[in-house]
């Protein structure tokens, strides 16, 4: 007799959780490889923001600036993307600005902003990546003397 209790008992639990189970709801689980939303940019020469860096060139760098190349792109550099990469592309320096991850103009622009800082350590081979103190002092600069004041 006491054995069937037993026997009662659990059939009683296989069945709850079995009923437990069909009525909670599907999760689903995000794959193991997060698919990158990124993966589908493609480099697209962006006018708009070239003609901003001639803009700002004059504005807070007194045209000292070289010509170079805005593009947009997803701005990898080692596999990883960034918002943005200044990278020499033949005899002249391009910049990257990645549109997924600068959404918006102003995001953009102030990214740009940032690579036209590296743009003019580009000489110094070894700065010209890093955002060290020059690379800082020039960051407080563009921001003295209002180069943000409409981005952030
Ligand atoms: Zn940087």
């Amino acid at each position: 007799m006491k054995a069937s209790i037993y026997f009662l008992f659990f059939l009683y639990s296989t069945l709850l959780s079995i009923l437990l189970l069909a009525a909670s709801p599907t999760v689903h689980f995000p794959p193991a490889t997060p698919v990158s939303a990124t993966a589908t940019i493609q480099i697209e020469k962006s006018e708009r923001l070239e003609n901003l860096y001639i803009m700002y060139n004059a504005l807070y760098f007194r045209r000292k600036l070289p010509k170079i190349s805005v593009v947009f792109g997803p701005a990898k550099d080692n596999g990883e993307e960034n918002v943005g990469l200044t990278y020499s592309c033949g005899n002249y320096l391009c910049i990257e600005i990645n549109p997924e991850l600068n959404p918006t103009h102003a995001e953009q622009a102030a990214t740009l902003l940032h690579e036209m800082i590296h743009v003019k350590l580009w000489g110094n081979e070894k700065i010209r990546r890093s955002h060290g103190s020059l690379f800082r002092a020039e960051l407080h600069r563009l921001m003295f003397e209002g180069a943000f004041d409409d981005l952030l």
